[in-house]
């Protein structure tokens, strides 16, 4: 491509993302697409000549938009948010166009020493402890695997890195805590990393789906008594299902007693303890090994983006680093290379992303935004309890409600009151209008709105409470 077709159509594209960005609302929320749909409308074979860019935009337009579900769309309150921004977006098209590696410093100077300085500021911005040092990986998932196999490490002394399993005979397996509401990718760390799913011990949860430390200390003591080991406990601020927070004091001092490394997972909700007011979430950190939170879901920057902090980067550097011929340079004793820090060689350049919306923003910005959001939250949270037709299932403590329909008086069974709520929230978000999903708290099914759309405001709030309202008094005759 010359530079003179790049700059044309690059200016026609960026018009394309502004125009997009400004109508998302008219499309609907969840993709209508049907299974199958999308590669039907495109060719087998890959093009043998060239082909214009005027026809690849026009199919852009015409095949794939209507298989995406729009994420940035202000009424998107499904899962969980994956915020974008302007300056995100501007800085990941910065970010293409370097096309660097940033496996070690030479590589990219700037790209490891930008990295440095946003995850100090991001360290700062949570007030987490004064010695954690971070770095980005693509995602909580991996973050946690780097956790769980410098936890294994710890533990095996590092034999397990060279010898391979096992290091210990079947019946002293090493031992991961979480709980009963923690995210899947803990237990799909503990398969690959080779401690197996047997291996997690779920432990059961508070009336507020909080992990109960007492629960967690008699497994730890179980464990021991039975020959074998505890090696990791991951506690989790925020869950998926309703943003529940595991006391940290109470289990880092458990992970203390007993020499386990503890992980916390605040992958979804961590970005709430910029906030002065939140920052109790975090009460305890200082005692994690390791820390993970994603600002590619609640801190306006796209995806990827996981900000992973541990206290100790030599144990983790021990885990991760080796060291070949031709990636050795001569500044390797002076400098980070993030290449030792996880499982990846070569690196994005997502640094420079978190600096143009931190810049941009500012923390007192992104502060305004997040408070909004769980104010929205609080406000809908009211709704639902001054409706007799509605139940609320879950504590608010951040930006997501755990809700169902349940007429007053009715002796519903849950069997029927779970049907009646899927068939409204397959009702609504077929509507186009707004999005939500689903979990499942002590058993019963429930409805979730989570709010942290990047342009979500009173009113599309107030307007997904209507549509709810509408679909549930359908539901009702
Ligand atoms: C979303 C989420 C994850 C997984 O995040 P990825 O970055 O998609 O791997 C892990 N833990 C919690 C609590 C989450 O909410």
């Amino acid at each position: 491509m010359d530079f003179k077709s790049f700059r044309k159509y690059g200016h026609e594209l960026i018009d394309w993302v502004a125009d997009y960005m400004e109508k998302v609302e008219t499309y609907p929320v969840m993709s209508r697409s049907k299974p199958g749909e999308v590669r039907a409308a495109l060719p087998a074979d890959p093009p043998n000549k060239g082909e214009e860019m005027r026809e690849i935009i026009e199919d852009l337009d015409r095949i794939i938009m209507p298989g995406i579900t729009h994420w940035q769309h202000p009424g998107f309150f499904a899962y969980f948010p994956a915020n974008t921004s302007g300056p995100s977006i501007l800085a990941e098209l910065v970010s293409a166009a370097l096309g660097v590696n940033a496996m070690v410093w030479q590589t990219s100077p700037a790209a490891t020493e930008l990295e440095q300085v946003v995850m100090d500021w991001l360290r700062r911005m949570l007030d987490l402890p004064e010695e954690f040092r971070g770095v980005i990986q693509d995602t909580a998932s991996v973050s946690t695997v780097c956790a769980l196999l410098a936890a294994r490490e710890r533990l095996s002394g590092f034999e397990i890195n060279e010898k391979g399993f096992p290091v210990w005979p079947a019946g002293e397996a090493m031992r991961i805590y979480t709980s009963t509401e923690a995210h899947s990718s803990i237990e799909k760390g503990a398969r690959i990393t080779g401690f197996g799913g047997e291996n997690v011990i779920e432990i059961q949860v508070d009336g507020k789906y909080a992990m109960d430390p007492e629960a967690l200390e008699k497994a730890v003591e179980k464990d021991i008594a039975g020959g074998l080991k505890p090696c990791c406990i991951c506690a989790t601020v925020g869950t998926t299902s309703s943003t529940a927070l595991d006391p940290l004091t109470r289990i880092g001092e458990i992970a203390r007693r007993y020499g386990i490394w503890l992980h916390v997972d605040a992958a979804f909700a961590g970005s709430a303890a910029i906030l002065p007011e939140k920052r109790s979430i975090l009460d305890g950190i200082e005692m994690a090994d390791s820390f993970v939170f994603n600002p590619h879901k609640w801190l306006f920057t796209n995806f990827d983006c996981s900000a992973f902090f541990v206290k100790d980067p030599a144990a983790l550097i021990k885990v991760f680093s080796i060291d070949p011929e031709y990636l050795k340079t001569g500044r390797d004793s002076e400098v980070t290379n993030y290449r030792d820090w996880g499982i990846q060689l070569g690196r994005r350049f997502r640094a420079l992303k978190l600096w143009f919306v931190i810049r941009y923003y500012g923390v007192d910005g992104i502060r305004d935004r997040l408070r909004a959001h769980l104010e929205l939250a609080q406000e809908f949270r009211s709704w639902i309890e001054e409706d007799p037709d509605f139940e609320l299932l879950a504590p608010v403590h951040l930006n997501t409600v755990c809700f169902r329909f349940h007429p007053e008086g009715s002796r519903t069974s849950e069997k029927k009151l779970e049907a009646i709520n899927q068939a409204i929230m397959d009702g609504i978000n077929a509507s186009g209008k707004i999005y939500i999903s689903h979990t499942r708290l002590g058993g019963r099914f429930c409805l979730r709105l989570s709010i942290g759309q990047t342009y979500t405001t009173r009113d599309h709030v107030t307007g997904a409470w209507g549509i709810i309202r509408e679909h549930a008094r359908a539901a009702k005759r």
